[in-house]
């Protein structure tokens, strides 16, 4: 109560006139404030915060002060209260799920909710209008430029917005139950064009798996399911998860891809060194193919750490029989260094962005006509650095 009485009192000392300030009830606070604009929201919050930041006395012991700060905006004077405290309550709750001394805003909250819910919808139309498609971006070697496999990336096809990227619904999939279709029909997709392709010898395809998916224990089945279906081989599936995914999926995850694994389907780590970054966890998985994270080879050619990084993981990569790959290759300079470093496959921009079916199967017919080995000394790169790939392997 003491304690309650303080903060109180520090409450009605952070506003002045004419806003209020009440206690509410148990240990909850208001604070009534007119401001001009919304831009004076945040001064307000941090005078809470100042008002709160040192511990109160109270019976000789110095307690320290918890918080959640919701907050509800009108610009209508007759607005009604309690649906105004009902709205910061609301916002109070999530700001409070979110850890101590945080604030959320009611409208924020509901805009943001808005949203997931209008991409939700967009996610089940594209469902069952076939609006999903799967782009193809080649992965080379990075020594002749071959394509040796390729890595199916998901879009959306929007009748009015265009073609839509993962990062404008991914997320939303995956915190919702829309993540077990999609990564259905991704799969069989994937299996399905892998078997139209009549790929050469040794190229694999790879799929991206997010976590959500992998919680779902009858997906390594569904995967030898739809291999065996499509009629191809178990070795030309690659799929593609973050250490997180895997790290967070715990035994029966590592259990249900050593099934699939035996079976011959690849298992690569996403975006490696972002993470844990851990070197025990490529020896933990059944994994075969590291893809080492486009932000270390953005560096290459650039920064001294960078390069440490990458060749430290390629090296360790062929050390432990893995596979690497370079990410996000945008430049001739970083498929250079790439080659002195020693990482054998790459993936990029330069080499080829993501593209429909047909056209990577264009690719891979032309590609023994139109590429030739080159040069694979640093002193022959070209120095400009955005040479396309085509320019660079003629
Ligand atoms: P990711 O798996 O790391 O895929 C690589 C992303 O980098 C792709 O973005 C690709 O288009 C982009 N990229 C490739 N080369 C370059 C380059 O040289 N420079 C730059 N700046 N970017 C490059 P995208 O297609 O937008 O996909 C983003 C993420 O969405 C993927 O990251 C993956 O995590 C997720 N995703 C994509 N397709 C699927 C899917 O079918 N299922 C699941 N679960 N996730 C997917
Ligand atoms: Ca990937
Ligand atoms: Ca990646």
């Amino acid at each position: 109560d003491e304690v309650l009485r303080q903060v109180g009192n520090r409450l009605a000392g952070a506003v002045r006139a004419p806003d209020t300030a009440a206690r509410l009830g148990g240990d909850e606070f208001v604070l009534v404030c007119s401001v001009p604009d919304e831009a004076s929201v945040p001064g307000i919050v941090e005078r809470v915060h100042a008002a709160l930041a040192a511990p109160v006395l109270a019976n000789g012991t110095m307690v320290g002060v918890g918080f959640s700060i919701g907050l509800t905006i009108t610009r209508n004077p007759n607005a009604d209260g309690d649906e105004l405290l009902r709205e910061a309550d609301t916002a109070m709750y999530e700001a409070k799920h979110h850890g101590h001394r945080r604030w959320e805003t009611y409208q924020v909250l509901r805009d943001r909710a808005r949203e997931r819910q209008s991409i939700e919808h967009e996610l089940k139309e594209a469902l069952t209008h076939d609006r999903f498609r799967l782009y193809y971006q080649p992965i080379c070697d990075s020594m002749d430029g071959r394509i040796v496999g390729a890595e199916a990336l998901l879009r959306l096809e929007h009748p009015a917005r265009g073609v839509l990227g993962p990062g404008s619904f991914m997320k939303v999939a995956e915190s919702s139950d829309l993540i077990g279709p999609i990564g259905q029909w991704v799969l069989q997709t994937a299996c399905a064009q892998l078997a139209r392709w009549a790929a050469p010898e040794g190229f694999h395809l790879a799929v991206n798996i997010s976590g959500r998916e992998l919680e779902d224990s009858t997906l390594c089945g569904r995967v030898l399911g739809m291999i065996s279906e499509a009629g191809i081989e178990a070795q030309q599936v690659v799929l593609e998860m973050t250490e997180s995914v895997l790290i967070e999926g715990g035994r029966p995850v590592i259990q249900g891809l050593r099934r699939l694994t035996a079976e011959g389907v690849g298992l690569a780590i996403d975006d490696f060194g972002t993470g844990y970054g851990s070197l025990r966890y490529l020896q933990k998985f059944p994994v075969n193919t590291v893809k080492i994270d486009r932000s270390f080879v953005a560096g290459l050619g650039r920064r001294q750490q960078d390069e440490a990084i990458v060749q430290a993981i390629t090296a360790l990569s062929g050390s432990l029989g893995l596979n690497a790959i370079a990410e996000g290759v945008e430049t001739a300079t970083q498929l250079v260094r790439l080659r002195t470093l020693g990482c054998r496959l790459a993936q990029g921009y330069l080499l080829g962005r993501p593209v429909p079916a047909d056209e990577l199967m264009e690719r891979l017919v032309n590609q023994d006509v139109v590429m030739s080995p080159v040069p694979v000394t640093e002193r022959s790169a070209p120095s400009e650095p955005d040479l396309s790939a085509s320019d660079w392997w003629g």
